[in-house]
């Protein structure tokens, strides 16, 4: 298969992560014979100070141009004082808009290695693996109006929450097309006894799902979620739900499988002529100036953003679920860095990296 790849490394720890992620894709691609078409672009602080904007024009092209996009993290401290259109995090948000993702991917699964990293008990969260499917370009983030309004001598705040069947329905679909390919089934979560939104909500998704008859679907109330996703984690394969709800679970979801450095996340958009999904794939951290070029940043996240862009975008399960278990047996192997308090002495970045590639042989 061509995997036409563009990789923005971004600022602080993302370029060490990344050097890291792209070390384990060339592996794969060389094992499982597939061509690795790479570009690599510029995106956040280094942006700016190359070409005075976060998001330059020619990273926009290279994006639209590649299948998918494995990214950093951006953020530079000396811009912390700047205002926000001028920061390096502007470039995040140009991105996603113009590649057009609307659902973020959050998979979540606990590795036995870490289980005493969570917060939860060892019997409870082991074996939890689950996906949350956020949406992520619409709902009361972006409805109008809104504003802090002056009202007749009181202070009034207005925001407005929104959705459209059309927005509804893409993401749905994105929901039962990943369970199809896990354990098939979905949980869509909603507060329908409060929102008319969650109301369309619901309905439009239980329409989605007659497309999908061998996938199971239940529904949730988010606050019965909220309570699930600590009592039995385990209970979960996708989970589907708009864009507040999302931002709030999938932090919750997060805390479950132990450090931030492990954490992948995917923003998926709609299918490219070539048969793959838009995809931007990225670790959830940020670009940790406090160890930025020190060699000892966790590059796990990354390397599970590859695994989730192999999985997401290509298609490419076996080679996904190959990245899975050999960071899996990175762990087991206590071949890690500092942020997982290893017995012994800590793994740099780099002999991270060359561990995943050796498990994966
Ligand atoms: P951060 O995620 O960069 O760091 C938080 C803490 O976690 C730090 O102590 C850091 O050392 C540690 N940490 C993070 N990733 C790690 C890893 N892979 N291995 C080991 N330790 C790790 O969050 P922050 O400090 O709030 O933000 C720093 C900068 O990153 C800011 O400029 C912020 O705006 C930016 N940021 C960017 C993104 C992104 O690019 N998507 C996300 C969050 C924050």
């Amino acid at each position: 298969m061509n995997l036409n790849i563009l990789v923005l490394p971004g600022d602080g720890i993302g370029t060490e992560v990344t050097r890291e992620a792209v070390r384990v894709l060339r592996h794969v691609a060389r094992k499982w014979n597939h061509t690795l078409h790479l570009s690599e672009g510029l995106l956040g602080g280094i942006a700016i100070h190359r070409t005075g904007t976060p998001f330059p024009e020619q990273t926009e092209r290279l994006a639209l141009a590649a299948d998918a996009t494995l990214m950093g993290a951006v953020g530079l401290p000396e811009f912390d004082n700047v205002p926000p259109e001028k920061r390096p995090e502007k470039g995040l948000l140009g991105i996603r808009k113009a590649l057009g993702v609307y659902a973020n991917l959050r998979p979540v699964r606990t590795y036995s290695a870490l289980l005493d990293a969570s917060p939860l008990k060892n019997h409870l969260v082991d074996g939890t693996d689950m996906i949350i499917v956020r949406e992520l370009t619409g709902g009361i983030y972006y409805g109008t109006p809104r504003g802090i309004l002056e009202d007749g001598g009181e202070t009034r705040a207005v925001n407005t929450m929104t959705y459209t069947r059309a927005e509804i329905e893409r993401v749905s679909r994105m929901a039962f097309h990943l369970a199809r390919g896990r354990r098939k089934k979905v949980t869509s979560v909603d507060k329908s006894n409060v929102l008319e939104n969650s109301q369309l909500w619901r309905r439009v998704v239980t329409e989605v799902a007659a497309e999908f008859p061998d996938v199971a679907l239940d529904h949730l109330l988010v606050d019965n979620c909220a309570m699930q996703l600590v009592l039995n984690p385990r209970r979960f394969d996708v989970v589907l739900t708009e864009n507040m709800f999302g931002d709030i679970l999938s932090d919750e979801g997060a805390v479950l499988a132990g450090s931030i450095g492990m954490l992948p996340s995917a923003s998926i958009g709609d299918r490219k002529p070539s048969g793959a999904w838009v995809g931007l794939y990225e670790p959830v951290h940020g670009s940790a100036p406090d160890i930025a070029g020190q060699n000892k940043a966790n590059p796990l996240g990354a390397i599970g953003s590859v695994a989730a862009m192999l999985e997401y975008s290509f298609g490419l399960k076996e080679e996904a679920g190959a990245v899975n278990a050999a960071m899996e047996a990175v762990l087991q192997s206590g071949k890690v860095t500092a942020d997982l308090r290893p017995s012994g002495a800590p793994a740099t970045t780099e002999q991270v990296g060359e561990a995943v590639c050796a498990a994966i042989g």
